[in-house]
């Protein structure tokens, strides 16, 4: 009884810390796999983010390359030093390493991508600008 009062909030804290954006309102990000890869120190993670209607994820960047499907909704894309793009269901992006990034769900319903990264091992995954 005592450890799982102890446990039980450090281990829903550890879970969090892993993903800043998990916390922010309005974003879901769900893990769906993390493996080893064959270029030594790098991993391949793939986490599917939802995004309410008008929802932004703030300027971020990776320890290595992000590649995007949208799964459905509409979001436009910021990149460093690049013009906005808006994308829709069954388009893709490609976030190269460190480049910082933000995402916006312009439209009114829910709006989904499937981000898939090939990362540094040991950092964190987002990192974000301010
Ligand atoms: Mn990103």
């Amino acid at each position: 009884m005592y450890n799982r009062k102890i446990l039980a909030p450090l281990a829903a804290l550890a879970l969090a810390s892993t993903s800043v954006m998990a916390q922010q309102s309005g974003l879901k990000r769900t893990n769906l796999q993390q493996h080893d890869i064959s270029i030594p120190g790098r991993e391949a993670v793939q986490v599917r983010i939802d995004f309410g209607p008008g929802v932004l994820a703030p300027s971020h960047k990776h320890p290595g390359e992000e590649i995007i499907y949208v799964l459905e909704g509409t979001l436009e894309y910021q990149l460093e030093g690049k013009p906005a793009v808006t994308l829709k269901a069954g388009d893709v992006l490609f976030v190269p390493a460190g480049i910082f990034h933000s995402a916006r769900n312009i439209g009114t319903t829910n709006a989904a991508e499937l981000a898939t990264y090939v990362v540094e091992k040991g950092k964190p995954l987002v990192v974000l600008q301010h």
